[in-house]
């Protein structure tokens, strides 16, 4: 069964609020008491708002500040559609009603920044402003302080708010509002009111203040405290306007708590009749509000022509009356624009709905994925590791050389469209791979950057390097020809081979290179080589590397010389970019380093202090058992207990990647910090480790292959060495199956 929160408290009380705010612009009470009406409409209705803008935080500044800038913006722009929208609709009644007449420059900005174009529609741009103001000062300020900030902007509000008179005795401090009222009407805005009430949103939401007896008292004082400010400041005629109290924030929590305790987390499947009916209400009850609030303008001026128009006095006469039938008319053009327009509105719910559900589902597949795999064996990829590495590596190069990272093997293991992805975020817009298909995977699963194949593919596949807009090695002459003869621009960097013999047509080729240049339908975008010996610092690298490099250079200018200025040159790897960082050349085409290792134990130690290792290889214990005195264990019965001991069996095996090498004692696993040496000899999905010495080890719970546990660390490089190959091979074998989860 899952756990559904539900907000019914809150999405009741959006009907509320919404009804408050139609007070607010109709005044219910006028015709009977003043001072009833200023209760109800400055200070009761005054929750209506910031309750709004509480919802709007904890349900979508909460969502920027974890998910980031991607988030905020798909808000900005839903918001400032809506916005558009609302405007258009008040057009007609703004030009009627002569509120755009003579509108310069500034009041212009005025009125779409901060004022609305039409009363109530500065909340849209409120909310715009506010969430970005929350959103930028998470970047460069924690919670608390964010916090202090949020009521200092709002401590200024209520300087130009309520708290005016007070503000008009300080001479120069008076000026300066009246700077500012230049810019904005009133200081109840998005940048003064709206971002404490979003924090206080997101805040409530996390608070664990749960006693509703508690709740309820905070309301009731704090509510009485409010009613007894408002009304002191409209005695002593302080206000300039009368959206913000002092003691505002406060009601609002307690207010906004004991809404959200409403809200009863239902253990259920989701799937049951009465809560699929409730839920769908909850639904129209959440639209209807925001229609309500839209449209209730415009509701007053129907009502308004009807009375005039029917000669129906009493509507425009007696306050309440009016109220209700702006209230009713809104209520019901709202509810029948969410139930009666299925075209405009029904299939859009639908769809968003069914948007919601498959976001939904696929975060639950998700964890549901993780945790069955987590159950077994995987791969933890640490971000903030990577992120590490690409700014070590981007620094040791010049500004104008960047990285073109390896993604090639899986991103060596640790999950290539995971890592291509977190890479773009930091500003990565071009990558290489070994071979066609990983360029298909990565440009179908949508990474946008140059994707450059670093090795051969078949003529048969040539349509998919045109098809997936990937970038292909001319491996050498003849397989330019090839290419050109597929009819079809393609685009290529030329391999230039200096030394190593593998691919790239040869440097001193001068001739032939400058023919693939002229082939008709390539579109030569660079030219590279590799160094087969940057990783050796003896006599002997170090001066292949430099005849190496010097080939390759001499070939650029002699390229220049026929007037074929390449576009990109690289020629670095992670040892390159390590050991000769001052190689000149557009991109730098960096793979292991990027993964915090290097090939052996001692050049990944020589670089600890600027390279963190990325990938963690974890299994689950599946079982812990004693083996006695004499019993042997495992395939081939290589095994045998010298003594009674505590074994656990893990569920990995050479089949996730794990060398068979590490068999019987050569490798050991990590458990609650400890060495586990392997016993007998692994299987293909499955292995068995010594816990003796070992306390309380109990199935179901995690072992470390690659990574930290406690003090200890087992590293790639140790795996490589006790089984005789680099870190590179070990990575790049990860086997399939691992799940790869970012952390
Ligand atoms: C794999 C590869 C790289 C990346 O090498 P690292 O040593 O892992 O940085 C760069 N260039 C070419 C041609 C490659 O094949």
């Amino acid at each position: 069964m899952r756990q559904t929160k539900r907000y019914d408290g809150l999405d009741r009380f959006r009907l509320v609020a919404a009804a408050f705010v139609v007070a607010i612009h109709t005044s219910p009470l006028a015709s009977f008491s003043e001072g009833a009406d200023f209760f109800l409409t400055r200070v009761l209705a005054r929750v209506a708002v910031p309750f709004f803008l509480m919802v709007t935080g904890q349900f979508v500044a909460a969502g920027c500040l974890q998910h980031g800038a991607g988030r905020l913006f798909r808000y900005l722009k839903k918001t400032f559609l809506l916005y558009g929208m609302g405007t258009l609709l008040y057009l007609p009644i703004g030009i009627y009603a002569g509120h755009y007449e003579k509108l310069r420059l500034a009041d212009m900005v005025r009125m779409l920044f901060f004022d609305g174009t039409f009363y109530h529609l500065w909340y849209f741009p409120a909310c715009m402003t506010g969430v970005a103001i929350v959103y930028f000062m998470s970047r460069i300020r924690n919670r608390k302080q964010m916090f202090l900030l949020a009521v200092l902007l709002y401590m200024i509000g209520l300087g130009g708010d309520s708290y005016y008179g007070l503000i008009e005795m300080v001479p120069y401090l008076a000026d300066i509002y009246e700077a500012g009222f230049c810019l904005f009407s009133y200081t109840r805005n998005g940048i003064f009111m709206a971002p404490l009430f979003l924090l206080l949103g997101v805040q409530a939401a996390e608070s664990r203040m749960n006693d509703r007896r508690i709740l309820w008292a905070g309301l009731g004082i704090s509510f009485l405290a409010m009613t007894e400010e408002a009304f002191l400041l409209r005695t002593f005629e302080l206000q300039r306007h009368d959206s913000m109290y002092l003691l505002l924030p406060v009601v609002m929590f307690f207010l906004y708590k004991l809404l959200l305790t409403h809200g009863t987390s239902m253990e259920g499947d989701g799937t049951g009749r009465e809560e699929s009916r409730r839920k769908r209400w909850t639904a129209y009850a959440v639209s209807a509000s925001a229609w309500i609030y839209i449209l209730h303008p415009a509701m007053i001026v129907a009502v308004r022509v009807i009375a005039k128009a029917g000669k129906v006095n009493l509507l425009l006469e007696n306050s309440l009356v009016h109220y209700l039938a702006v209230l009713v008319l809104s209520c019901m053009i709202s509810f029948f624009m969410v139930l009666m327009l299925p075209t405009l509105y029904k299939n859009k719910y639908k769809r968003s709905c069914l948007h919601i559900n498959k976001k939904k589902e696929k975060r639950i597949t998700q964890n549901q994925e993780t945790a069955v795999c987590c159950g077994r064996a995987w791969l933890e990829v640490d971000r903030k590791a990577l992120h590490h590495n690409v700014r070590f590596l981007q620094k040791r190069l010049p500004d104008s050389c960047k990285l073109m990272p390896a993604v090639k093997a899986d991103a060596y293991g640790h999950g290539d469209v995971l890592v291509a992805k977190e890479l773009e975020k930091v500003g990565i817009d071009a990558f290489c791979v070994a071979c066609v298909q990983e360029g298909v995977k990565l440009r179908t699963q949508g990474i946008k950057g140059m994707i450059l194949i670093l090795g051969y593919t078949h003529p048969s596949q040539f349509f998919l390097i045109e098809k997936y807009h990937l970038t292909q090695t001319v491996v050498d002459y003849s397989y330019a020809c090839q290419l050109n003869d597929y009819g079809k621009l393609m685009h290529v960097h030329i391999g230039v081979d200096t030394g190593m013999h593998r691919i790239g047509v040869r440097s001193e080729q001068l001739e032939q290179i400058l023919d693939i240049y002229r082939m008709e339908h390539l579109a030569v975008d660079g030219l590279f080589t590799h160094l087969c010996v940057s990783d050796t610092m003896n006599v002997r690298g170090k001066n292949y590397t430099a005849a190496q490099a010097e080939a390759f250079y001499h070939l650029v200018r002699q390229m220049k010389e026929h007037g074929y200025e390449c576009s990109a040159i690289h020629i670095q790897a992670s040892y390159g970019v390590l050991n000769y960082p001052k190689l000149p050349g557009d991109y730098a085409r960096v793979g292991i380093a990027l993964y915090g290792v290097l090939s052996t134990k001692e050049d990944t130690a020589a670089w600890s202090n600027d390279l963190k290792p990325v990938l963690s290889l974890k299994a689950r214990i599946a079982a812990v058992k004693t083996l006695y005195e004499g019993e042997s264990a495992g395939y081939g019965i290589q095994y045998t207990a010298k003594q009674n001991m505590q074994i656990a069996t893990l569920s990995i095996g050479y089949a996730d990647g794990l060398p068979r090498a590490l068999s019987c004692g050569a490798g050991s696993v990590l458990i609650h910090g400890c060495l586990a040496p392997v016993i007998g000899r692994i299987c293909m999905d499955q292995m068995t480790v010594d816990i003796s010495g070992i306390e309380n080890v109990q199935a179901g719970e995690e072992a470390v292959l690659i990574g930290h546990s406690g003090a200890m660390e087992i590293s790639v490089c140790d795996i490589a060495k006790q089984s005789g190959t680099i870190a590179n091979e070990i990575l790049s074998r990860m086997g399939a199956r691992l799940e790869r989860v970012l952390i």
